[in-house]
């Protein structure tokens, strides 16, 4: 299955929160004369929400009126003053913005109180989250699985669907107890063997790992569904190996190109042109009608096994259904999208205002970046394809995934 969705956990995993707590509750038991703590006390104490980290933090006698107390103070000393010293961990924005492209859809589920978990994801996430979920009353805590299960419900998404990253043993049990792929963290709160122990399928050193381990999943699914509807598939580590590829299948024969960014960028025309009979109209060509092989790339590529494109002139999406007997269709793992919704999407809403912007149009998502569905004369957006399988009278098409970020 591909995956639609992830569930990050916020502290320790998106954010590195500890100073801010730590001075919170410290605010608290300087108040009442107990010793204070330092941040890796706190570290150890969180993971159960705010009312466990307050008993952990007071002498094993304090009863509930006190807890009552330094709670309460924890709370109005960390309301004030929740995003002073917190920071998302580096390299967790490329990571938010690498799914965000990807067509992921992101949630958070957190054990801190629900108002500071969506102030702090608001200040530092501001539009990437689908929703957040802190401690709700009546609603259990991590690692009940309930919040877990709101989300896939919210989001529309199977256990299968869906990857949970946590930093903490509680993460890990979360995603267990729903059903769900359990990613462990290590840039967090616990280490290694903890989460391993908690049931992580998967360990993660960096946040950019994240990117890699996603792309490897997705890549499977799609593997197997463009299989299924009839394409040939290639994947090539880096683009020097893919233009490599492309040339050796090329070589000799009549070859039309489509615009694209991602065999510009390839350099495929270069090489070429003293080995085959070429024809591209961004080098100054003529645009071929028909011939043995056309190359293209895709906006998107779903995981279920769809190429999108959306085209102006529609010289491009006509050839690549129609006049060569092949096509391959060359693509950056960037362009990877978890189903054919996402990836019409990303089509339309990443693909199509870069090109505008690219192309100097007069349309306003060449300005914003956003798609505003115009109706102005240089608009872009004028036809979309979508192949499903290899059209009839095509002897071969194949997807070729590349493992970089290639063109738009
Ligand atoms: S419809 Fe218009 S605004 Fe939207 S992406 Fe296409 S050209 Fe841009």
């Amino acid at each position: 299955m591909s995956i639609k969705a992830v569930i990050f956990d916020l502290d320790g995993t998106l954010l590195d929160t500890l100073g801010d707590l730590t001075s919170a509750v410290n605010t608290a038991l300087r108040h009442h004369g107990f010793p204070l703590l330092t941040e890796e006390d706190v570290c150890s104490r969180v993971g159960n929400g705010v009312r466990k980290l307050i008993e952990r933090s007071l002498p094993g006698n304090a009863g509930k009126a006190m807890v009552d107390a330094c709670l309460a103070e924890f709370q109005s000393a960390y309301d004030e003053h929740l995003v002073e010293r917190t920071h998302p961990y580096q390299g967790m924005p490329v990571v938010i913005e690498a799914f965000r492209r990807r067509g992921v859809r992101m949630a958070v589920l957190s054990n801190k109180y629900h108002a500071a978990a969506c102030r702090l994801v608001n200040h530092y996430f501001p539009g990437d989250m689908a929703l957040t979920f802190g401690e709700r009353p009546g609603v259990p805590r991590k690692p009940d699985p309930t919040s877990t299960q709101e989300v896939m419900s919210v989001l529309g998404v199977q256990p299968d669907e869906i990857l949970y990253i946590g930093d903490s043993d509680v993460d890990m049990q979360t995603a267990k107890k729903a059903g769900v792929t359990a990613i462990g963290a290590l840039w967090g709160f616990r280490d290694r063997a903890s989460l391993l122990e908690a049931g992580a399928d998967h360990i993660v050193e960096r946040p950019e790992d994240l990117i890699q381990l996603l792309d490897r999943l997705q890549l499977d699914a799609a593997m197997h569904a463009f299989e299924r509807n009839g394409f040939t598939w290639t994947f090539c580590a880096t683009a020097a190996q893919a233009a490599d590829y492309i040339v050796s299948q090329c070589k000799g024969k009549k070859i039309g190109f489509g615009g694209s960014m991602t065999l510009d960028g390839l350099g495929v025309y270069e090489q070429l042109k003293d080995q085959a009979d070429v024809h591209w109209h961004w080098k100054g060509g003529d645009q071929l009608p028909k011939g043995d092989v056309f190359l293209t790339s895709a906006n998107a590529l779903s995981a279920t096994g769809e190429t999108v494109n959306i085209d102006g002139a529609c010289n491009r999406i006509a050839a690549s259904v129609h006049g060569f007997d092949a096509c391959y269709v060359v693509c950056g793992i960037n362009k990877l999208a978890p189903d054919l919704t996402s990836a019409m999407r990303r089509a339309r809403e990443i693909a199509a205002p870069l090109n505008a912007k690219r192309l100097n149009k007069r349309t306003p998502c060449a300005v914003d970046g956003k798609c505003h569905d115009c109706r102005s004369p240089e608009r872009i957006c004028r036809a979309m394809t979508v192949v499903m399988a290899p059209p009839t009278g095509m002897s071969h098409y194949e997807i070729v995934v590349v493992g970089e970020e290639l063109g738009y």
